[in-house]
């Protein structure tokens, strides 16, 4: 028996009784004559008509199954199938208040969020995160990296204590995993390279487009790797995200922005790779600004890239560029010094182009136990939260490093969505933690 509309919309289905469960997604009710759009469990769509004696009560989203006749008709929306109804009978008649319509404020459809859900846009979003999630998966399988799962509830700080969480952990305190990568790190010496993909939570206070309370977090860390691996192993991961995603997601990128498939077709490697000096060097020819302490000045070697300078780099290229050998001093003390130029370390940051910036974070880490210790108390932390992990540079440590991808970040970028809470189903963000 047919169960899905995907189904059912094929030439050798018209004549034949389906039936079919799923919910009233329009409804147009008319003397002699009710039209729906019935709505199924994948999101899928299909114009149904019955007559209107069958079911007087029908609302928007009530639960219905039906039964009928597959036929065309080519004003049937999305492929020109319906389906002529002979039965109809519902599981639940919804309430006549459904909270989401046509136009509604973007807060609203953010109050809303587990019935905005529903809408083909959530639908279709929620498909392409899937791809993402199932292809990145897929590819770590094929190279031979093994999957892991940290814990979230941590001790120490990976990225700076100001977007920490706080919990109280029985009678002591605790925070929210910022990051895997410390634990990453401890998992190469006995599985090798080694990935996982988790919630990551950061107390980010500035109200931003591209920053979220939680995100997922895909990081990977492997021993024996240099730079030129680490690269390599991201632009091969990314690419071959963007290769499948405009192979197999056509539909759902068509519907969420035609240009997005368009754009993914440019993409092509190898990415550029420029130094921080370099990308420095650019922003100055092109007068770029940055605020501190309310005031303008022009932006220095030294300062970090933040939105609006990886904004300017990357507004007018077509492809990921990479940016490497940052100044220490405004990286984690994790980041390996570079031998020839001690003022720089040896991290990677992804920006994706037409504007959208840093997409992935990476770098080869601190191996020597002095050097590691000196940098964390320089960065005024204090080496005995780090206890357990400085043992990994006592017991046999190794050349290693790895990086961490947000996830919502590629897809903000691949949707060419502009809020980064419009990639998750819910979001979390300084004003919003509910539903
Ligand atoms: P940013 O400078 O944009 O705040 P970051 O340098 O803090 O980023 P990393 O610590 O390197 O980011 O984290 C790795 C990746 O995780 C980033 O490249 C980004 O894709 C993603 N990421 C980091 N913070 C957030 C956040 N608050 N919301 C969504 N994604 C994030
Ligand atoms: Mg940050």
């Amino acid at each position: 028996m047919l169960k899905r509309i995907a189904d059912i919309k094929t030439e050798n289905n018209v004549g034949k009784k389906v039936i079919l469960k799923g919910w009233v997604h329009r409804l147009r009710k008319q003397k002699e004559k009710t039209f729906i759009i019935l709505r199924d469990d994948r999101g899928d769509i299909i114009q149904v008509i019955f007559s209107s004696k069958l079911c007087q009560n029908l609302t928007i989203e009530s639960s219905i199954e039906i039964m009928g006749i597959v036929s065309k008709d080519s004003r049937s929306p999305e492929g020109g199938f319906e389906i002529k109804a002979e039965k109809i009978s519902s599981f639940n008649i919804a309430e006549t208040d459904y909270p989401i319509g046509e136009y509604q404020s973007e807060e609203i459809l953010l109050d809303y969020r587990h019935l905005t859900l529903r809408t083909r846009k959530m639908i279709n979003v929620g498909k392409i995160r899937n791809s993402i999630l199932r292809y990145s998966r897929e590819w770590f399988y094929k190279e031979n990296w093994i999957e892991v799962n940290p814990p979230l509830l941590v001790k120490s700080a990976v990225e700076g204590g100001s977007t920490l969480f706080e919990v109280k952990y029985f009678d002591d305190i605790a925070y929210l995993s910022q990051s895997s990568q410390l634990y990453l790190e401890s998992m190469i010496y006995c599985l090798g390279p080694v990935w996982s993909i988790t919630p990551s939570f950061r107390a980010e206070k500035s109200r931003t487009i591209r920053h979220l309370a939680e995100f997922t977090h895909l990081e990977a860390e492997a021993p024996w790797i240099n730079m030129d691996d680490l690269i390599d192993i991201q632009e091969k991961l990314i690419f071959n995200l963007i290769e499948k995603i405009r192979e197999n997601n056509t539909m759902e990128l068509d519907f969420l922005n035609k240009r997005s498939k368009i754009k993914l077709e440019k993409i092509l490697p190898p990415f550029e790779k420029i130094t921080y000096d370099k990308a420095i060097d650019i922003l100055r020819g092109k007068d770029c600004k940055i605020k501190e302490d309310g005031k303008v000045r022009s932006i220095e070697w030294g300062d970090d890239l933040n939105i609006e300078s990886e904004r300017e780099l990357t507004k007018d290229i077509e492809n990921p560029i990479f940016v490497i050998n940052y100044p220490l001093e405004i990286k984690p003390f994790y980041v390996k010094q570079n031998y020839d130029d001690p003022k720089t370390g040896m991290a990677v940051d992804l920006l994706a182009p037409e504007g959208y910036g840093e997409i992935s974070g990476g770098g080869i880490r601190e191996d020597n136990l002095e050097k590691i210790k000196t940098r964390i108390i320089e960065s005024k932390l204090k080496p005995k939260d780090y206890q357990w992990y400085l043992d990994l540079r006592k017991y046999g440590s190794v050349p290693h490093g790895g990086f961490g991808i947000g996830i919502e970040r590629i897809l903000r970028w691949i949707l060419g969505f502009e809020d980064i809470k419009d990639v998750v189903l819910f979001p979390r963000t300084m004003s919003r933690i509910t539903p």
